[in-house]
Parts: structure tokens; sequence; C-alpha cells
């Protein structure tokens, strides 16, 4: 991750892009292609789905193309989903971030504009489904408002305008490279939030490269601090996942000395693009054997450069033995850091030891410890392992 460039500490005011940088627009993709490709007679395959993620538009549809071998021209395809993807507007959900910075920023008075390339309409269609955002904004620019849409630096120079501002006092945040251009030229100061994963090196030019929202620090910037960490780790709202235990890159073991319970990953595909890469942390029931904290990994481990997106949690009790096939549940309530490359093997575990100190202390705090009572978890341990007293909730160390 690159570190910030020196600033003056003049920022003022925020510009934020809105598709693939507040709205995870890639998630309708699905809801909008299984029926389209039924009609061409083809079959949605939702093993498929995870080559979608992060993608752009025009990168998808190129990919969908061939995939399912469709008759039609990369621009022909577009000109007829884009229609579709208009009516599901209200389905695509806020990016891992999105609510708790627009918020920070209007409950801290920094004002914020909204510069997005798609027609003004589009944009106040698509906040509308999401509380509270359009009263967050002082302005709101679209594509159609200027003359040139990004890379020129129009939609900026506009929404500054329009906050009564100068450029250098703007932080803008984007997640595509003609936004970060366009950002540049306009004078600002740009954070690249790239959507598309494995892609950091081409935003050289962005002032700092973060991989998402989550890790946003407004007081490198000279803005107010978010107050919400708490020992290291960031609530999120918890989500739950489950499935059989199978076989991953049978390297957790090995190659790390940490073993990582891998889960069906094409059972997540949705899941997996709704969540950002990263180092999270929760609570794990493993239905014969009782419930545990639990530290993990989202995405493509950039130490061993994988192609695949993968969950990897690791259970922070010693087990002696492999749990293959094995019900697991998870409940993932907190956030720790971005994925990272290391410059060493021993390097890396060492932060992953470091990841599991902070998961271990922090799960005991109250507002993540009550967690371990979820249902979804209790419900998968088999009734006999309390009948025979058993212990059902074992804390490790
Ligand atoms: P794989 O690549 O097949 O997942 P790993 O080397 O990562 O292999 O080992 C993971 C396996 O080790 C799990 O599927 C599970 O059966 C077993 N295992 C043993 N102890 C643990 C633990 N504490 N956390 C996670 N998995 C564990
Ligand atoms: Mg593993």
């Amino acid at each position: 991750m690159a570190t910030p460039k020196p600033i003056a500490r003049l920022i003022s005011h925020v510009i934020l892009d809105l598709d693939g940088t507040l709205l995870n627009t890639d998630c309708v993709v699905s809801q909008v292609l299984k029926p389209f490709l039924v009609k061409n007679g083809k079959k949605w395959d939702s093993k498929k789905a995870h080559k979608l993620v992060g993608k752009t538009p025009y990168e998808a549809a190129a990919v969908v193309l061939e995939d399912y071998g469709l008759p039609y021209s990369t621009e022909e395809f577009l000109s007829m989903l884009t229609p579709m993807f208009n009516e599901q507007w209200c389905n695509i959900k806020a990016l891992p971030g999105a609510n708790r910075l627009i918020k920070h920023l209007k409950s801290n008075g920094v004002p914020a504009a909204l510069a997005s390339n798609s027609p003004r309409s589009n944009i106040e269609a698509k906040i509308s489904c999401h509380q509270g955002w359009k009263e967050s904004f002082s302005a709101i620019v679209g594509g159609d408002e200027v003359e040139k849409g990004k890379p020129s630096p129009d939609i900026f120079l506009e929404a500054a305008k329009r906050m009564n501002t100068n450029p250098p006092n703007c932080l803008v945040i984007e997640d595509s490279l003609p936004g970060v251009a366009a950002g540049k030229a306009a004078g600002m100061h740009v954070i690249a939030v790239p959507s598309v994963p494995k892609r950091t090196a081409e935003f050289s030019s962005a002032d700092e490269v973060i991989n998402s929202l989550l890790d946003v620090k407004p007081e490198k910037w000279g803005l107010p601090p978010f107050s919400d960490w708490i020992d290291d780790t960031l609530p999120i709202e918890p989500w739950f996942i489950g499935g059989p235990v199978i076989k991953g890159f049978g390297r957790g073991s090995k190659v790390l000395g940490i073993p990582t319970a891998n889960l069906p990953a094409e059972n997540f595909s949705d899941v997996l693009s709704e969540h950002t890469s990263g180092v999270y942390f929760g609570w794990a029931g493993l239905s014969t054997r009782g419930i545990y904290k639990m530290v993990m990994s989202i995405g493509w481990n950039p130490y061993f450069d994988n192609t695949e997106k993968t969950i990897e949690p690791w259970l922070l009790h010693d087990f002696g033995e492999d749990f293959y096939g094995e019900e697991l549940r998870l409940v993932i309530v907190g956030y720790i850091r971005p994925e990272a490359n290391f410059p060493s093997l021993e390097s890396l575990i060492e932060r992953i030891h470091e990841d599991a100190r902070i998961a271990e202390k922090a799960l005991n705090l109250p507002l993540y410890a009550k967690y371990k009572d979820s249902p979804y978890l209790r419900n998968s341990l088999k009734e006999d392992n309390s009948a025979n007293g058993n212990q059902s909730v074992i804390d490790s160390k």
C-alpha cells in the first residue's frame, strides 16, 4: 500500500465518486445477467460469477461474451444490458465503509460533494435508495452538467465551485483511473480506492492508494479522525457464512504453520464481492466441537498472489487434527487491516500472529463477545454435544 505523499494540511472539502467508490455496482451484475442468459439459451453458472468481480462493465461484458459464447459485440451487449441495469438502482448496495464515511463527514461539518460521470438524474435515482445520502452532499455534479466527463477535470472543478472552495482544498476519493486523472488534472488531492483488484500499481498518480473506504484515515489530510476504532479493531455490521470445510491451497499449515479452514468459495460469490479484502475476525462454530475465536483473511493473499479471492479462517485453538467435511459456521464481527504484501515469509507470519493477538483480545469486549451466542453458530452444534456434557463453548487460550 502506498504511503501518502507529504501534503500541506489544507483539506477542507471532500469530493466523492459514486459507482465503484460508494456503491457496489458490480453486485447487481448477476441479477441482471442470469435472466438475460436464460433468454439467450444459456445457463448461468454461479461458479463463473467471481470472474466478474471488480471488473469494469466493459471488461466484464467481454468476459461474459467469451465464457458463454454469445453472438454480440461488446458494444451491442452493453447497449442491451444498460437499460436492465438501470432498473436495478435500488438493489445496488453501499460499499463497505461508504455509509460510515458519509456520516462522519456530515457529523463533523466537512462539506462533501458527489461528482460522477453518470447523468444527474441517474445519480439522484441511485442515492435516493440510500437513507441520509442526498442530504449529506452540499453539491452533486453529474456528467451531463459539464462539457466533458472524467478524465477531464471539469466535474471536479464544478463541484469545488459549487462548494465555494478552491481545488487545492479538495480531497477526491475515486476508484477508477479516469477519475484519478480527473482529480489530479483539477489540482486536487486524490485518494484512489481501486475497484479492480491487484491493479494498485496503475494508480501511482494518486496521492494515496487504499484498499477500501474502511481504510480512509481522515487525519492524514488534516480532517477529523474516525473515533470508532476500539483496541485496533473496527466494529462492522456482522455477517454470517457457513458450509462444509473443504481442501484449500494446502499451504496454510505447511508453509505458514497456520491452518485455515476453507469454505467452498463458489457458494459465497455474492458475499465475496460484497466484502472488501482484508483481515477480519469473529466467532467460528464447528458442528461437533464447539465455538471458537477466529481470525481470517478475505482476498488474494498478495504474498502468494492467488488468482481467486478466498476466505481463510484460522480458528484460534489447537485441534491437533484436521476436520475436513465438518460444518463450519462463521460470524464476522470486526475488521483489523487491509491485505498487505510482506518482504518475507517471516514478516507475514509475524503479522498474522499479531492479527490473532488483536482478535483474541478484542473478542473479549462485550460488543464482540455477545455474538458468540448467535443462534446461527449454535444451531450448527450437534445435540449430543451438550447432552453428553461436552463443553459447547470453548474459549481458546
Ligand atoms: P487447506 O489448504 O486444505 O485448507 P491448511 O494447511 O490450510 O490446508 O489446513 C487447514 C485444515 O486444517 C482445515 O481444513 C482443518 O481441517 C484443519 N485445522 C486444524 N486446526 C485448525 C485451526 N486451528 N484452524 C483452521 N483449520 C484447522
Ligand atoms: Mg486452508
